[in-house]
């Protein structure tokens, strides 16, 4: 069965950069970007921070801002500061050699099973399964595993038959094949069984089942965080506050951001303006605030922000002592800022120009 997998993959497989290549460096970059993103808007970021940071070297020596703003855009920018802080590891602790072992690969900041596995893997040929949430669906409808995949027992279940069945001289090819099975034929709604290599062997096909697996405990819904976000215009002279986010708790350590007020629930107009947070920033009467804010709701993982932008137009000088002052848009692109931010910008040219 295997084999028919893996000669389907050699004559349907897309062509993709990472898959021409053995350095593990590049491989790395590219299974961190996919996890992120889809492959075909993965393609540019991919080659956009390859030509960014050439080298392992090069990453680990960059400023973690302009690793930040390399990575703007793809979000979760956790992922970004751990392929920095790694590449410093290696360099450090492995003298800039990329670690071909397991063992080793998983020791680094922000690599896990599954990355590890990838890179032992395509880099190095090691008998590793990757096992990613395409695998997991093609083996649980394939060998009829019921149990929930995102549990103990379930990724244990998965694990198990992965290790048995991958070969051990061509991992490699297998663990690309079964991963590619995932994203082109084996599909999460519908399946395209019809076009499948080992449609005859399988569970899920031969008991028409292919809709009940695989099957997930399901999740908390995520938290709703209320953001209020104040935009602040010097009318004499545009420029916009915005501050960095230190703390290391929470999303978006070390990026940009406007001053924000998060409430336990939707606020008045009214109740913004008298509010301590904003006359700290804005001590006077002298300003004008849009009565209703813009508001934009973004989903992250584990939390959705209902996040309301409050444009306020002052004449007078902002207490920006703890802010920074942008005052022009280009000024801006040196800081990374969140995704959720970028959104806003871009939709900026409808309520002020800057
Ligand atoms: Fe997936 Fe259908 Fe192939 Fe089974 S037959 S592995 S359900 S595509």
């Amino acid at each position: 069965m295997i084999e028919r997998i893996i000669q389907w993959y050699k004559v349907n497989k897309r062509d993709l950069p990472w898959r021409k290549t053995t350095n593990p460096y590049k491989i790395w970059i590219s299974e961190i970007i996919l996890q992120q993103t889809r492959v075909n808007q993965g393609l540019s970021y991919y080659y956009r921070f390859i030509e960014k940071f050439p080298s392992l070297k090069d990453l680990a020596n960059a400023e973690e801002k302009e690793v930040l703003l390399a990575w703007q855009s793809l979000g979760y920018y956790a992922r970004a500061r751990n392929l920095h802080k790694a590449a410093q590891q290696i360099l450090t602790i492995h003298n800039g050699v990329f670690p071909n072992t397991y063992d080793e690969l998983i020791s680094l900041k922000g690599i896990g099973d599954y990355t590890a596995s990838a890179i032992a893997s395509f880099a190095f040929n090691k008998p590793h399964p990757a096992i990613d949430g395409n695998v997991c669906r093609v083996i649980s409808r394939l060998f009829g595993i019921f149990e929930e995949i995102n549990t103990t027992v379930g990724k244990r279940k998965i694990t198990d038959i992965s290790k048995e069945i991958i070969p051990k001289d061509d991992a490699s090819t297998y663990n690309q094949a079964m991963m590619e099975m995932g994203a082109l034929i084996c599909l999460p709604k519908n399946p395209k069984c019809e076009e499948c290599p080992v449609s005859i062997h399988c569970h899920a096909f031969q008991k028409n089942l292919q809709q009940e697996l695989p099957r997930k405990k399901s999740k908390k819904p995520p938290k709703e965080i209320i953001m209020n976000y104040l935009v602040i215009l010097n009318n004499e002279k545009p420029t916009i506050l915005m501050q960095k986010r230190t703390s290391s708790a929470g999303i978006w350590q070390n990026m940009y951001e406007f001053p924000l007020w998060i409430t336990p629930k939707p606020i008045s107009h009214e109740a913004l303006l008298s509010s301590d947070f904003f006359q700290t920033i804005i001590p006077t009467k002298e300003f004008s605030a849009k009565a209703s804010p813009v508001f934009i709701k973004h989903q992250l993982t584990h939390q959705t922000l209902m996040t309301y932008f409050w444009i306020i137009k002052t004449d007078i000088t902002t207490k920006a002592e703890t802010y920074k002052t942008i005052n022009h848009e280009k000024e801006l692109q040196q800081y990374p800022i969140p995704r959720l931010i970028e959104l806003f910008m871009e939709q900026k040219e409808k309520y002020f120009t800057f």
